[in-house]
């Protein structure tokens, strides 16, 4: 059976959560006090609920403990978000993810029992300075403090070669997982397959082989 989620805080964060859920298939039941948010999100989603969420009791009313996952999306009103994810937390919702503006507002969520916490502003800034600083890099995706997935775009000295030929593992320590060509994506890459200019790979690895194999590839572009 499909998990089902609430969303609690319909800002624009919530409200992406909310809308893309929905759009793959999802069961989502979105829930703010402020009722114009209700009203808009009504048209997208299954269920949009008014209430405030450091009411118990409406979130009782509403069955929230039954709710596979419960994401705490709101923004700036922290003692609304430590409240509602202590409440949660207290009535035995089985997983909690919490929005946090800042790192000791996630501490304080991770103390009193979020099961994960998210920082969209904080990890959205890392991703971007990765790309501006290395306009290859394409996406970032960090796995750990040292491990990372990158997405770089093939340029010259990739081109027309094999992955045999260019012996990314054995050279740099690296995994080139896919390559992504034009609308096709290659999941398991074959050492002879050719790279194309333009093309992009999805290579996994510890993060300082991936920028040997950046600055390798694109010097101090
Ligand atoms: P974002 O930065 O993602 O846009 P916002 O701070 O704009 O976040 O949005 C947070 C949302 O959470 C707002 O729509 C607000 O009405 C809602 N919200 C805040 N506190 C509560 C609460 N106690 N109960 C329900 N909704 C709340």
């Amino acid at each position: 059976m499909n998990k089902t989620f609430a969303v609690i805080g319909l800002g624009r964060f919530g409200g992406s959560v909310a809308q893309t859920l929905d759009s793959m298939g999802y069961e989502v039941l979105a829930v703010d006090r402020n009722p114009q948010r209700v009203q808009d999100m009504a048209q997208i989603v299954t269920h949009a609920i008014e209430a405030d969420s450091t009411d118990e009791h409406a979130l009782k009313a509403m069955g929230i403990r039954n709710f596979d996952v419960v994401v705490i999306a709101i923004g700036d009103d922290i003692q609304s978000s430590i409240l509602t994810t202590l409440i949660l937390k207290e009535m035995g919702v089985k997983k909690i993810v919490v929005k946090a503006v800042n790192e000791l507002h996630g501490k304080v969520l991770y103390k009193i029992g979020a099961d994960r916490v998210v920082f969209p502003e904080r990890d959205m800034g890392v991703r971007l300075v990765h790309n501006l600083i290395s306009p290859n890099i394409l996406d970032y995706v960090e796995l750990s403090k040292d491990y990372s997935i990158v997405e770089i775009l093939a340029g010259d000295f990739f081109k027309g070669k094999t992955l045999q030929e260019l012996d990314i593992r054995a050279r740099f320590g690296c995994n080139v997982m896919a390559i992504k060509s034009g609308e096709k994506f290659n999941i398991a890459p074959a050492a002879t397959d050719v790279i194309h200019e333009g093309d992009l790979l999805i290579v996994i690895g510890h993060n300082d082989h991936l920028k040997k194999l950046q600055e390798q590839a694109y010097g101090n572009e």
